[in-house]
């Protein structure tokens, strides 16, 4: 079976300078598409451009900070202006949970999750939005969590966020669906990611465990397998599917 095809298609993918965005950038540069790696850190989303064209693919970096909407706003009109119409954007710029029960969670942590996790998903949909309707249509992927569907303790703050990026996911998709535009999410659990790693040996090696045996594969995800997921759904494999959070979770949901 051949690889889903994203060949010739411009996606522009936040927070692609680390972990599962910058799998999904190389995944998908490498199957074809021009790739938007857009990061508050330039130097990362650079490196991961930088790797991408090495290899002979197409990709552009752009820094933003997707909590300010004027940077966002920008951020749109230069990726237009570097590539033409966009047809993907992959909605993954985010900061970590606060491992607090929430009266414990400070409330600038708690706003700096919203700042991100959502309203940096919610400016980067207007702007995608808008830009689909006068380009007969597109894809908008948002990278969601597990913890948008179902929440753990010391997740409050982050798992609000998440579950109001599925509630956007699903509202979007059913507003705009005669516009020809889809509104995806992918809910990954724990993924072997710097930012995991990052979380877990902060823990005591019973909790580590814990984790990791809560899961029936008894393992952590990859960014490849989650970066996977979201190639095919940038594919024209995935045309009848709208609305959906996709699990990505080795059965641990189920
Ligand atoms: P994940 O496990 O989701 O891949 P990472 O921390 O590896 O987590 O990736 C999140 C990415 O989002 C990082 O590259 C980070 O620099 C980026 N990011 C974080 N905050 C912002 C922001 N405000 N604007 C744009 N990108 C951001």
């Amino acid at each position: 079976m051949t690889a889903a095809n994203v060949d010739k298609k411009h996606i522009l993918i936040t927070g692609g300078g680390s972990g599962i965005g910058e799998a999904a950038a190389k995944l998908l540069a490498a199957r074809g598409a021009t790739v938007g790696v857009a990061d508050i850190n330039t130097e990362n989303a650079d490196k991961v451009v930088a790797q991408i064209s090495a290899d002979g693919h197409d990709a552009y970096s752009l820094t933003v900070d997707v909590s300010d909407k004027a940077q966002v706003e920008q951020m749109y009109q230069s990726a237009v202006s570097k590539a033409g119409v966009i047809n993907v954007v992959i909605n993954n710029a985010g900061v970590d949970h606060i491992p607090a029960p929430m009266h414990e969670v400070d409330d600038q942590a708690y706003m700096k999750n919203i700042a991100v996790n959502l309203n940096g998903v919610w400016f980067s949909m207007k702007n995608a939005i808008g830009h689909m309707l006068q380009n007969s249509g597109g894809h908008i992927i948002n990278v969601a969590s597990v913890a948008g569907l179902r929440s753990a303790p010391s997740v409050s703050a982050y798992s609000a966020t998440k579950h109001a990026v599925v509630g956007l996911t699903k509202s979007a998709a059913v507003e705009y669906a005669r516009a020809n535009i889809r509104v995806n999410a992918v809910c990954p659990s724990f993924i072997d990611t710097p930012m995991v790693q990052g979380v877990l040996k902060h823990l005591p090696e019973k909790q580590q465990r814990g984790i990791i045996g809560a899961n029936p594969m008894k393992r952590l995800g990859t960014v490849d397998e989650v970066a996977g997921a979201i190639a095919w759904l940038c594919s024209d494999e995935s045309t009848f599917v709208t609305g959906q959070s996709m699990v990505l979770d080795g059965g641990m949901l189920a």
